[in-house]
């Protein structure tokens, strides 16, 4: 199952540094990031999107199995949609119109 496109209608948000993660009851990890935004509880940490991101939108977060690629700038991301393609989890999620 992809990331949920509408998660910020079906979720609550908490604050992680300067980005927000969206959890509900059946999430485990959440979804990080708004604008740019990435399913933990999807993401196998194959570093596609990182490989892809042409702003350097992403940086690694955890360790071995537990490694993710958190969207720590995207504030900083063009929409070029390129990690949204090339995830092989479908965990990934921009939404250009959305600005805090
Ligand atoms: S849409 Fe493009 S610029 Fe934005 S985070 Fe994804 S790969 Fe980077």
């Amino acid at each position: 199952m992809p990331i949920d496109p509408d998660f910020q209608l079906h979720r609550r948000a908490e604050a992680y540094g300067n980005l927000k993660v969206w959890k509900n009851d059946s999430s485990r990890l959440g979804i990080y990031g708004t604008d740019v935004a990435v399913d933990f509880d999807l993401c196998v940490g194959d570093g596609a999107c990182i490989d892809v991101c042409p702003v350097n939108v992403f940086e690694w977060q955890g360790e071995g199995a537990d490694r993710k690629a958190l969207p720590a700038l995207e504030r900083d991301c063009i929409y070029c949609f390129g990690c949204e393609a090339v995830c092989p989890k479908f965990a990934i999620r921009v939404t250009p119109l959305v600005r805090r």
